[in-house]
């Protein structure tokens, strides 16, 4: 099944039980993987890894711990606005430090408020020890509200011409 085949079983599970969906009817479908990388590590092999990936973030670890998280974002703005050579700067230097997470339990509404309120179009999703359990973005939010929509829409006309 192709993922936004599986999204749409997701969020039409949601509206069928009426429940309210959390971060992790997203991680069901999406995966638990986070894409990483050390703080030692330059500009330049962050950039080639987000590029080869297709993705715009990366979690910083200090073994374990998250250390911080390194956007296209902060290429451009910590990077290429600074006129600093991509080859010689570290992750370290240029990541953010204090990283907002969320839990899975966290329901898709209140995860996309952080975002807004935050400005960030990344959540690392953790556990209470700090351990990591997935990565949602902005795109991945905007797809499950435009499933769970459409998957409304279908419950609401088959309910309107007498097929529910
Ligand atoms: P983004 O819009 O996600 O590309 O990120 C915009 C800025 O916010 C960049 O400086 C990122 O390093 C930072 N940022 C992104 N996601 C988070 C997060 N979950 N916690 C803290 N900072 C973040």
């Amino acid at each position: 099944m192709s993922g936004t085949a599986r999204l749409r079983t997701s969020s039409s599970a949601c509206v069928e039980r009426n429940r309210m969906p959390t971060v992790k009817d997203i991680l069901v479908e999406k995966g638990s993987q986070v894409h990483r990388i050390a703080a030692s590590a330059t500009v330049l092999e962050a950039t080639r890894a987000m590029n080869d990936q297709q993705i715009g973030a990366l979690v910083v670890m200090d073994g374990p711990r998250i250390a911080g998280i390194f956007t296209e974002r902060d290429v451009l703005r910590r990077v290429v606005a600074e006129e600093r050579q991509p080859s010689q700067v570290s992750v370290g230097e240029v990541m953010t430090r204090n990283v907002v997470c969320c839990r899975p339990d966290t329901d898709i509404d209140e995860a996309s408020r952080i975002m807004r309120d935050r400005r960030i179009r990344h959540l690392p999703v953790a556990d209470e020890s700090g351990h990591l359990l997935g990565m949602i973005s902005i795109g991945d939010l905007n797809a499950f509200h435009a499933s769970t929509q459409e998957a409304k829409i279908h419950f609401l006309s088959d309910y309107v011409y007498g097929r529910a």
